[in-house]
C-alpha cells in the first residue's frame, strides 16, 4: 500500500527542520506529493489541479511564525485549503417551506437514491419529529416502486402508490396533492435513474423540478465513482439548481476523493454521507473529517 500523504509530509517537515523560510522549491516539493496523494484518492485531474494552483498561491505568500517550522506551515496550508474546498462545518436540510418541505431526489441508477430516500425519512422522523411520505417516480422500474415501498415501511415513513403507466409529472401532483391534504412535513420524491448521463433523464427530472419546486435537490453519488463522479456532477449541476449532495458508500474502500470532486464543479455542500446499506446507514458530513480520510 502506498504511503499516505500525512507520512510523505512529514518526510519533508524533517528535510526543512531548521530552516528560517519557506523556499519555492520546498513548496514545488510539496505539491507533488500533494498532487499524487489527490490522485490516488481518486480526485478527479482537472480538480486536482485547481487544488494544487490554490494550495501554491497561498502557500508562496506565508510567513514561518513562531514555533512551527516550513515544513509544518506548508502541512496546515494543504489542511485549511482541503477543508474550505470540502466546505466548512454542517449543512442540514433545509425545510424552510410551506408544508409539505418537498425533497427531490437526483442521481444515475445504482447511486443510492432509494436506499437514501429511506434513510432520511428515518432521519427526518427520528430527529426532526417530522411526518414524512415518499413517493417513486421511476416508470421505468416498477421494482424500484416497489423497493421504495419496502424500506419507506421500515424506516417508518409513509409510502405514496404509483404506478409505470403514470407519467412522472402526474405522480408528483398526485402526492403532493395527497401530502397537503394529510399534513405531511415533507414529500421526498425518489427519481429514475440511467447508468449514464442521458438527455431524455435529464429533461425529465427538470420537469420534475419544475413541477415540485422543491426546497431541496440532492444530488446522490456513489463515492466509489471515483474519476466518473466529475461528469455525473457536471450533467446534474447543468441540469439542476443542486441544493446539497448525498456521497453514497462511503463505508467502500474508497479514500472518498469523489467528495472533493464533486462539491468543487457543483458547488453545492455534501450534507450526509451513506456508510451502510442500513437504513440508519446515514451520516451528517464532516468535511474536517473527511478532508482527514482524504490525505490520508
Ligand atoms: P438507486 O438505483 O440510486 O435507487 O440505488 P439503490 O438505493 O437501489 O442502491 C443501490 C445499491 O447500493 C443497493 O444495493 C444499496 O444497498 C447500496 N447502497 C446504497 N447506499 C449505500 C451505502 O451508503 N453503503 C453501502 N455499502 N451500500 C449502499
Amino acid at each position: 500500500m502506498a504511503s499516505t500523504l500525512t507520512d510523505r509530509l512529514s518526510q519533508l517537515v524533517k528535510t526543512m527542520r531548521g530552516q528560517a523560510r519557506i523556499t519555492e522549491s520546498n513548496v514545488q516539493d510539496m505539491l507533488r506529493e500533494v498532487r499524487v496523494a489527490l490522485l490516488e484518492a481518486d480526485v478527479a485531474l482537472p480538480v486536482v489541479r485547481d487544488f494544487i494552483a490554490r494550495v501554491k498561491e497561498r502557500a508562496l505568500g506565508q510567513e514561518v511564525v513562531g514555533s512551527l517550522n516550513p515544513g509544518q506551515v506548508l502541512v496546515s496550508v494543504v489542511h485549511k485549503e482541503l477543508a474550505a474546498t470540502m466546505g466548512e462545518g454542517v449543512a442540514d436540510l433545509n425545510l424552510a417551506a410551506q408544508p409539505p418541505a418537498v425533497i427531490l431526489m437526483a442521481g444515475l441508477q445504482g447511486a443510492g437514491k432509494t436506499t437514501t430516500t429511506a434513510k432520511l425519512t428515518k432521519h427526518l422522523i427520528d430527529k426532526r419529529k417530522k411526518k414524512v411520505l415518499t413517493v417513486s417516480a421511476d416508470v421505468y422500474r416498477p421494482a424500484a416502486i416497489e423497493q421504495l415501498k419496502t424500506v419507506t415501511a421500515q424506516a417508518g415513513g409513509e409510502w405514496f402508490a404509483s404506478s409505470p403507466e403514470q407519467k412522472p409529472r402526474e405522480i408528483a401532483l398526485a402526492a403532493l396533492d395527497h401530502a397537503k391534504r394529510h399534513y405531511f412535513d415533507v414529500l421526498i420524491v425518489d427519481t429514475a435513474g440511467r447508468l449514464a448521463i442521458d438527455e431524455a433523464l435529464m429533461a425529465e427530472i427538470r420537469d420534475l423540478h419544475a413541477t415540485l419546486n422543491p426546497i431541496e435537490t440532492l444530488f446522490v453519488v456513489d463515492a466509489m465513482q471515483g474519476q466518473d463522479a466529475v461528469n455525473t456532477a457536471r450533467a446534474f449541476k447543468e441540469a439542476l439548481p443542486l441544493s446539497g449532495i448525498i456521497l453514497t458508500k462511503l463505508d467502500g474502500d474508497s479514500r472518498g476523493g469523489a467528495a472533493l470532486s464533486v462539491r468543487q464543479i457543483t458547488g453545492a455542500p455534501i450534507k450526509f454521507a451513506g456508510v451502510s446499506e442500513k437504513i440508519d446507514g446515514l451520516e451528517v458530513f464532516d468535511a474536517e473529517r473527511h478532508a482527514g480520510r482524504v490525505l490520508g
